[in-house]
């Protein structure tokens, strides 16, 4: 199962920046629903709300009307991918220092973390948190040094390997940066008087902001008294955005990279269907992320779309466990067939991506269950058979499917009459610039290496990766 990272909100020179925060979170909460914290800035006072859970778990009426004061916000939601699950890992990340405040909001994996740990912890650091932010923020108090805050960062940034898209409130001052590769996603926008920074674009439509740009790779914007000036970090890099934010976690309605989300499901599920093309009663999605891709494949084929599996969206993140003998219950509560719409067809899914195979299995021996005469399955990516180590969860090789078997052993495993993924020329030509994108957990061809590992990874490596 994949799980979502992290999402991050920012809001300059606002009178409600906490309200504000708070719902630029809340519409990128599909990032990550472990933990949610806003750090609020007033001219002379910081102040901070975090908890584990969601967005309206976390915050009420009281710490947005009056608690978190300030017009400047940075807010934070967490699903981990580093450190453990705890509220002490929770962020913004806050510190004071040499008379500064700083809030720090990171999205992205480090891959040297290990290494500095050590070196910082040999010269006398002591660390509260397994996250990367902290680390981080040690590296900038270091270099700070009673000199200029953007060189610190610069500086910083520097030390630092990896995917990292931050927010940094410090005092007055809002600074965005992107990792050189710019991994992850950060756009700036603007609403009345105010700049916003976020994740993903569907935080600035709900807060009627208008887009601006997308921050570039190796860029760092510092936002102060209205005037935004954008500096270089580091030697420049090829761009690696991750494609999975397209093919997967970014809501279909936001912007990232440049690109409209929506429009690149779609494209590759057009794409798939020219390369895998399969007559069926109609094509259905496994709601909800293959829906689009499903859409795509339908236009391009001429078959109908068809939503014959339901979504119970009031699901929440924990529900009583049944009985042992409720086989597959997890699966069934959240999705379930329209059973008239199964028996006697021959079905067409389309899922945007197969990691372990296991959630899909049980899905396609229900379809069997209620009849349905044949199952064939396209996929709008190609199989995943590398780990990511730039912060998307499935970063150990064993729990891909795709690492150990071919596509005939899968479709066996799974239960299919059929199996087709897309390649990855037709995922390459399902968006604009595809140069600009790492592939890395496609074709085992990594952008940086992570410590204690060399070379291209062949399927037989085991990676010794820790953090
Ligand atoms: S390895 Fe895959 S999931 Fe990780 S950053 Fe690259 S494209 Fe994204």
């Amino acid at each position: 199962m994949k799980k979502e990272y992290c999402g991050l909100f920012g809001i300059y020179n606002h009178s409600e920046a906490a309200r504000m925060a708070y719902f630029g979170l809340y519409a990128q909460q599909h990032r990550g629903q472990e933990s949610a914290g806003i750090v609020t800035w007033d001219g002379s006072k910081i102040r901070e709300q975090k908890g584990m859970g969601l967005v309206p778990d976390v915050f009420n009426e009281r710490h947005l009307g009056k608690e978190l004061k300030g017009n400047v916000a940075v807010g934070h939601i967490r699903y981990s991918t580093t450190g453990a699950s705890l509220i002490r890992n929770a962020q913004p990340f806050l510190v004071r220092f040499g008379g500064m405040h700083m809030a720090l909001a990171h999205n992205g994996n480090l891959i040297n973390t290990l290494e500095l740990r050590q070196e910082l912890e040999a010269q006398g650091s002591i660390f509260q948190t397994t996250n990367d932010s902290e680390l981080f923020m040690h590296l900038i108090a270091r270099y700070m040094n009673g000199g200029n805050l953007e060189e610190a960062v610069a500086k910083a940034c520097a030390k630092v390997k990896g995917a990292y898209s931050m927010l940094l409130l410090a005092n007055n001052k809002l600074i965005a940066i992107k990792d050189p590769h710019g991994f992850r996603p950060l756009s700036l926008g603007r609403v009345g008087d105010s700049y916003v920074l976020a994740s993903e674009t569907c935080a600035f439509d709900l807060l009627e902001a208008e887009y601006m740009r997308s921050i570039e790779p190796g860029e760092m914007l510092v936002i102060e008294d209205k005037c935004v000036e954008s500096h270089s970090i580091g030697e420049p890099r090829p761009k690696r955005q991750c494609i999975f934010e397209l093919i997967y976690f970014a809501r279909p309605d936001s912007r990232v990279f440049g690109e409209t989300v929506y429009d690149c499901r779609k494209c590759m599920g057009k794409v798939l269907a020219r390369e895998a093309e399969v007559s069926g009663d109609f094509v259905m999605p496994f709601p909800d992320s293959g829906v689009f891709a499903a859409v795509g494949f339908a236009h391009e084929s001429g078959l109908p779309f068809e939503a014959a599996m339901i979504r119970n969206h009031y699901v929440g993140r924990t529900f009583i466990q049944p009985s042992q003998d409720m086989r597959d219950f997890s699966t069934r509560v959240k999705i379930n067939p329209v059973k008239s719409m199964i028996r006697d067809k021959k079905l067409l899914i389309v899922d945007d991506s197969i990691v372990r195979g296991t959630t899909i299995r049980s899905r396609v021996k229900k379809l069997r269950e209620l009849g349905a005469r044949e199952i064939h399955m396209r996929v709008s990516c190609p199989p995943i058979r590398f780990p990511c180590f730039y912060g998307i969860d499935f970063s150990s090789k064993g729990e891909l499917i795709a690492a150990y078997n071919d596509v005939d052993e899968i479709a066996r495993f799974i239960g299919l009459d059929s199996l087709h993924y897309l390649t990855i020329e037709g995922l390459r030509n399902s968006v604009s610039n595809p140069d600009d994108f790492c592939m890395a957990c496609f074709t085992g061809e990594y952008p940086m290496k992570p410590e204690g590992w060399a070379g291209k990874m062949c399927l037989e490596d085991e990676v010794a990766v820790s953090w």
